[in-house]
This record gives C-alpha cells, sequence and structure tokens, in this order.
C-alpha cells in the first residue's frame, strides 16, 4: 500500500502541475477562423499553443471577394471566434457564409463575433448614403491592416476576445501578445526610420488599399487606376489618371496580385513611373508568410524602387 502510493504520488503532483501550466493534451483548443490571413497570424501569436487558427483566405484574393470553398462551412460551424476585418470589408461573402455554418457563437453581436475595426476611425467615409453600384466601401476604408500602428487595434480587439473566451488563460494569453507587440513596436521603428527617404513620395494603386499605410509613413497616396472602391476603371479614368501622374510626376504604381497587371503595367510605362507589386495580406506574394515578413516586403521594395529612380 505504502510503495503503491510513494509511485502514485509524484505522477498526481505532476498532472496538477501540467494542467495548471496548460490545457491537458485531451481538451481541444479554441477554434479560430479568421477572414485573412493577418489576422490569422495575430491569432496564432496571441493564442499560442491554445487556439487552432484556419483563414478563409490564403493572402492572394480580392479582399472584398474571397471565394467560398466546401471546406468553409463546416470550420465555421465548429468555430469558438470568428475574426474579421469589419468596416463591411468582407460583406461580398462573410454574412452568407455565417448564416450558412449555423453557429450561435459566431453571429453578429455574439461573443464570437469578433470585429477588428472597433476602436478604429475610418478615412474616406461616404457623405451621403447613396452609394452608386458596387462601392465596396460604404463605411470608409476598411484596409486600416496596412498600416502596423493601426493593426495593433486588432491585436487588442483578439486578445480580448481570447480572454473573455478562456479567461482562465488570460495570464499566457497577454504574455503571447506582450512578446509579439514588442517584436512588432521594434519593427515599427525600423519601418519609420527605413521610409524617411520616401517622405511625400506620390504613388498610385489599383484598389483603394494604401491612404492609411500613406498616412503613416509620409507618403502621398495620389489616386486609383479603379474608378472607384469595387469599379472597373474606364478608358476616360486611365487618360486622365496619366495625364495627372505625368504633370505630378508620380514615381511609383502599385499593383495588388489580385489584379490583373495589364493595366497597371501600361500606366507604368506611359508615365515614366515603376510598377511594383505589393500583398494586401500575408502570403499574397512569396516570403510574406507572416504580418511582419510582408511589412518588411512592402517597406524594402518601396524603398528599393524610390532609390533606382535617383
Ligand atoms: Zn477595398
Ligand atoms: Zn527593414
Amino acid at each position: 500500500m505504502k510503495a503503491k502510493l510513494f509511485y502514485l504520488l509524484p505522477i498526481i503532483v505532476l498532472t496538477g502541475i501540467i494542467c495548471m501550466g496548460t490545457m491537458p493534451a485531451y481538451a481541444a483548443k479554441i477554434r479560430v477562423v479568421a477572414t485573412f490571413t493577418d489576422l490569422a497570424d495575430f491569432a496564432r501569436e496571441i493564442g499560442g499553443d491554445l487556439v487552432e487558427v484556419h483563414s478563409l483566405a490564403t493572402g492572394v484574393e480580392d479582399s472584398h471577394g474571397v471565394p467560398m470553398k466546401p471546406s468553409f462551412v463546416p470550420m465555421m460551424n465548429r468555430a469558438d471566434l470568428l475574426v474579421l476585418v469589419g468596416l463591411d470589408c468582407e460583406h461580398a461573402f462573410l454574412p452568407a457564409l455565417i448564416e450558412a455554418s449555423k453557429n450561435p457563437r459566431i453571429e453578429v453581436n455574439r461573443a464570437g463575433y469578433v470585429d477588428c475595426s472597433l476602436g478604429i476611425t475610418p478615412v474616406d467615409v461616404p457623405k451621403t448614403t447613396e452609394h452608386y453600384a458596387g462601392d465596396v466601401h460604404p463605411y470608409g476604408n476598411p484596409h486600416y491592416m496596412l498600416d502596423p500602428v493601426l493593426a495593433k487595434t486588432a491585436i487588442a480587439n483578439i486578445y480580448n476576445a481570447l480572454v473573455e473566451f478562456a479567461p482562465q488563460h488570460k495570464a499566457e494569453f497577454t504574455r503571447n501578445r506582450d512578446a509579439y507587440l514588442a517584436k512588432l513596436n521594434a519593427k515599427i521603428t525600423e519601418w519609420e526610420r527605413e521610409t524617411k527617404p520616401l517622405k511625400g513620395l506620390k504613388f498610385v494603386s489599383y484598389h483603394e488599399h494604401w491612404p492609411y499605410f500613406a498616412a503613416r509613413f509620409g507618403m502621398d497616396f495620389f489616386g486609383t487606376i479603379e474608378l472607384r472602391p469595387g469599379i472597373d476603371p474606364t478608358p476616360r479614368h486611365i487618360e486622365e489618371l496619366i495625364a495627372a501622374m505625368k504633370a505630378a510626376h508620380v514615381p511609383i504604381v502599385v499593383r495588388e496580385p489580385q489584379f490583373p497587371e495589364k493595366v497597371p503595367k501600361r500606366i507604368a510605362e506611359q508615365t515614366g513611373a515603376t510598377m511594383v507589386t505589393f500583398p494586401v495580406m500575408p502570403g499574397g506574394v512569396p516570403h510574406t508568410e507572416t504580418y511582419i515578413k510582408m511589412m518588411d516586403y512592402i517597406v524594402h521594395t518601396m524603398v528599393a524602387a524610390a532609390q533606382a529612380r535617383k
């Protein structure tokens, strides 16, 4: 009897320690579905071993129209948390998907519906409620994630949702978040230093992805190839854009990988500008698998393109 207890005790004590430190192996992980790869990256950083994260987008998709896959509905049906950009960015695909997945945890206004735009003041909010057909920015520009300082609002929202869902793991989430924020803040300082030569640099892009990015780093977001968000350019708009770019000596054309290269390339050729291809979420082009790697890629490519012209 004594001998048995002698062997059992350490096992009981050890089990207790393991359970206190991390979730026991048999416990299910917190299931997070993120719409985009940047939000998935943040959820993995904050959640660590406690979460299992899936992203609907892989990074190359149009941020306003991620194509449906049969795997999405069961994935959303099992989700504990749904993490999204908000400001109607996902309007074209998410509401129908939430409806089809029949999961009350992640419905709008439930605790599992994690709108990362809470706390963001959007720019370019339309002044009237009357929208032209196809306008995909009805609540203002939703591409705040391309400003790494504003991206910290998304990090805060994801952290809060994880703590609310699993308060017993608050200490671990806090540790993970703080470690990641330390890394990100160091990178922001680096990016601010690296973009100093770009102050006032004018650039155009295909879609209105870049006003927050430009404001953060002191660049001049000159205009878009699209007529309006979600509306294809007309020949007249392209003609006017080319004339305005020539007059203002705009040196850079940004093409997002989800849009065809033909029109941006032609505009760059006709204005003497340099075309660069920038992802709008991690994975959009090779070597941009994480948010930090993506911002590194964008900043370094922009600096190199501007320097090559001098
Ligand atoms: Zn947009
Ligand atoms: Zn750098």
